[in-house]
């Protein structure tokens, strides 16, 4: 047995890093009067306020006002797409079908309610955007694209740069949901193209509860909630402490782009050797989107057509914890949408496991699971298991 468990499940959230707890409590003790309060104690608590923005900006490389505070990406994705569709009389939305729920769902919700007319872009069966149907659909009638930076399952990374240039110049907007991205690689919003991007602090060791959308300077975006705060784009009393916790987790986060590297190369080699060994060590192993650039983290895999759940059971028996796919979607009996989408049958895809690793794991913890964990997973069954049985 595992001495002591070994989280595999980054992608679904990560723990909040200590300083960032440290930094909530006393914000919560010493800063919660209003920002927007004229009195003395207002005013520190708006102090407070501006340096987390700042340094939340500094970190994500784009300028303090084009931060507005969320409640985490599943808000600023809706900040971003409806605002979109109404900035001007554009009622198109181009979004992929490997998006995340909050955005596929919101896309779906956006053509029910005859609010946009949507078109969807495709993946290819190696997880990759399918790009090739993108000219015939980017018209002066599309208000805004939205694709993923990277994908919560298979952690194929999309090619955002080279759409930029396309979606602009047909005048639309591009929305990027950097919300596995960020804190996993390098990001810089003054680089990457798109005109909003949405994230949560959680994803890379701040509170839940909070995130933000970043919007290109000199866009007027209409408001969801409105409200004098965030400069009119988002009212409601701003979350302090969770703002407060989410740029610790910042702070946390920057590094030179030397220490990037070296970071990536650490969790790529581990994510690389759990992948090869379980390879080696079972028969079936087919890791989703492997050929393609992906986080560095993240492993999408099925072991032949054992069913997740029982590979997820059997893992936690030796306690690691790890995910059939995104948390948000972890429930239930349907194959992953992004898989399905890849044209992987429903009886593979439901076999699927993700496997996506913090920063902190150890090779030492691979090692102990390539150890422990093929041996329950013997002899192969000959007849599928679970579900299939
Ligand atoms: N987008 C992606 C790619 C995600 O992985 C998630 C969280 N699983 C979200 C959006 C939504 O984030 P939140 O639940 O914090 O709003």
């Amino acid at each position: 047995m595992m001495p002591t468990t070994f989280y595999l499940d980054a992608n679904a959230t990560t723990p909040p890093l200590p300083e960032a707890v440290a930094q909530m409590v006393a914000a919560m003790q010493q800063y919660w009067a209003n920002p927007s309060s004229p009195h003395d104690a207002g005013q520190r608590s708006k102090q407070v306020l501006m340096s987390a923005r700042a340094d939340v900006a500094r970190f994500l490389g784009c300028k303090p006002a084009e931060v507005v505070f969320t409640s985490g990406a599943t808000e600023a994705t809706h900040l971003a797409l409806r605002g979109a569709l109404r900035m001007g009389a554009r009622r198109r939305l181009l979004i992929s079908v490997a998006e995340h729920a909050s955005a596929r769902k919101l896309a779906q919700t956006l053509h029910d309610q005859a609010l946009a007319d949507v078109s969807w872009l495709g993946i290819r069966a190696d997880g990759s955007l399918n790009t090739d149907t993108l000219n015939d659909l980017l018209d002066e009638h599309v208000a805004v694209v939205s694709v993923m930076a990277a994908n919560n399952e298979t952690g194929v990374l999309m090619p955002v740069d080279a759409l930029a240039q396309q979606v602009h110049a047909v005048g639309a907007l591009l929305h990027v949901d950097a919300t596995q991205w960020v804190g996993k690689l390098p990001f810089d919003f003054s680089r990457c193209g798109a005109d909003l991007v949405s994230l949560s602090a959680h994803k890379f060791g701040g509170p839940k509860g909070v995130g933000a959308l970043l919007v290109r300077q000199g866009l007027s975006l209409p408001a969801l909630f409105d409200g004098s705060q965030e400069r009119g784009r988002r009212g409601g009393t701003e979350n302090l402490p969770g703002i407060v916790g989410m740029a610790a987790a910042a702070r946390a986060h920057e590094r030179s782009p030397q220490a990037w590297q070296l970071q990536t190369q650490y969790i790529t080699t581990l994510r690389d050797a759990l992948e090869a060994g379980l390879c080696a060590r079972l028969p079936g192993v087919v890791v989703f989107g492997q050929s393609q650039p992906r986080l560095p983290n993240t492993s999408y895999l099925r072991i032949g057509l054992w069913h997740a759940e029982v590979v997820l059971q059997r893992l936690a028996q030796l306690g690691v914890m790890a995910a059939s796919g995104s948390a948000c979607a972890s429930t239930g009996q349907a194959p992953s949408a992004v898989l399905t989408a890849m044209g992987v049958p429903k009886e593979q895809a439901l076999c699927a496991v993700r496997l996506s690793l913090l920063p902190d794991a150890t090779q030492a913890q691979i090692d102990q699971l390539l150890e422990q964990f093929p041996p329950m997973l013997e002899p192969a069954p000959s007849i599928p298991t679970g579900v299939f049985a």
